[in-house]
């Protein structure tokens, strides 16, 4: 049997690294990450292949031309893409593969995929994101500036998703998610 699409989104800084992090401890969920590619610097933290595959724009254009991305977009300056083939291959096997990305690209899926699960992770607020994204600590103001204003457009698309969450704590947003895996079978 074939794996399921899940798709995650919501705000830059709302927190859906944590929350994929604690449903990844889930294994009964038998979750697989499709690592996206990207033409953003890595931060401090993150590792090439495990975070992102970071490429240049000439790598990035060369898969869009290739059709080896199954969404892509663009974010504050920088792409950001989902190879096709490893998502193909995990949900051949059975497995069911969460794709953490942003509005635009989950639109792209949606019209290729509508039997996809959608989630949208919302904020306590907007002043509690804001708080988190500035508690990062890794962006310049006109970086946090950008990352703002997306959010509050991003927001505005959360209807177009079957499910929204809201990301009070991990532990509840995560417990949320199982839930709605579960009862999706
Ligand atoms: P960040 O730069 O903070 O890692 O990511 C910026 C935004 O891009 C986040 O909303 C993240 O979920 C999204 N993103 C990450 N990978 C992909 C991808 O493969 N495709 C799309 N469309 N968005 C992505």
């Amino acid at each position: 049997m074939s794996g399921k699409l899940i798709i995650l989104s919501g705000p830059s800084g709302v927190g859906k690294g944590t929350v994929r992090a604690k449903l990844f401890e889930n294994k009964s969920l038998n979750l697989g990450y499709s690592i996206s590619m990207t033409t953003r610097q890595p931060r401090p933290n993150e590792k090439d292949g495990v975070d992102y595959f970071f490429v240049s724009n000439d790598e990035f254009d060369k898969k869009i031309a290739q059709d080896e991305l199954l969404e892509w977009a663009e974010f504050v300056g920088n792409k950001y893409g989902t190879p096709k083939a490893y998502v193909d291959s995990l949900l051949e096997k059975g497995i069911n593969v969460l794709l953490e990305i942003e509005v635009q690209g989950a639109l792209q899926v949606m019209a290729k995929c509508p039997e996809a699960l959608t989630i949208f992770l919302v904020p306590p607020s907007l002043e509690e994101l804001e708080r988190r994204i500035r508690g990062r600590r890794t962006e310049k103001e006109e970086v946090v500036q950008a990352r703002l204003s997306k959010a509050a457009k991003e927001m505005a698309t959360k209807d177009e998703y079957k499910f929204v969450v809201v990301n009070n704590t991990v532990e509840q947003a995560a417990q949320e998610i199982e839930d709605i895996l579960k009862a999706q079978g």
